[in-house]
Parts: structure tokens; sequence; C-alpha cells
């Protein structure tokens, strides 16, 4: 299991930062979580504005 960002993403970027294992990277028009990488911290979830990441 790993966190998803779903398309309601804006690209604030905020989540890139907070990521303790840097599996969040800018994409095409939303953030992407990298599965391989992700550790299921929810560390993105707390601090993203819209809720986009969640877990699959
Ligand atoms: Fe990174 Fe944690 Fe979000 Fe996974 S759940 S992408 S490890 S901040
Ligand atoms: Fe997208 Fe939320 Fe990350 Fe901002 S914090 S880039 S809205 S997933």
């Amino acid at each position: 299991m790993a966190y998803k960002i779903a398309d309601t993403c804006i690209s604030c970027g905020a989540c890139e930062a907070e990521c303790p294992v840097s599996a969040i990277s800018a994409g095409d028009g939303l953030y992407v979580i990298d599965a391989n990488t992700c550790i299921d911290c929810g560390a993105c979830a707390n601090v993203c504005p819209v809720g986009a990441p969640a877990q699959e």
C-alpha cells in the first residue's frame, strides 16, 4: 500500500518538502508519489490543503 495523489491536487508543492523519503515530485498538472519509495507515513496528507493524497 502506498499513498496516491488525486487529481484534485493544485500543485502547491507543500507535500514535497514534507516527505521523509523524497517520494513526491512535480508531475504533469499535479504532484505524483513514487509508490515504490513511499513508506506510508501520511505526512503529505497532513499538510495538503485540499486532501489530495490518500492511501490506495
Ligand atoms: Fe512521502 Fe509519507 Fe506521503 Fe508516502 S505517505 S509520499 S512517504 S509523505
Ligand atoms: Fe498537491 Fe496537496 Fe501536494 Fe499541494 S500538498 S502539491 S495540493 S498533493
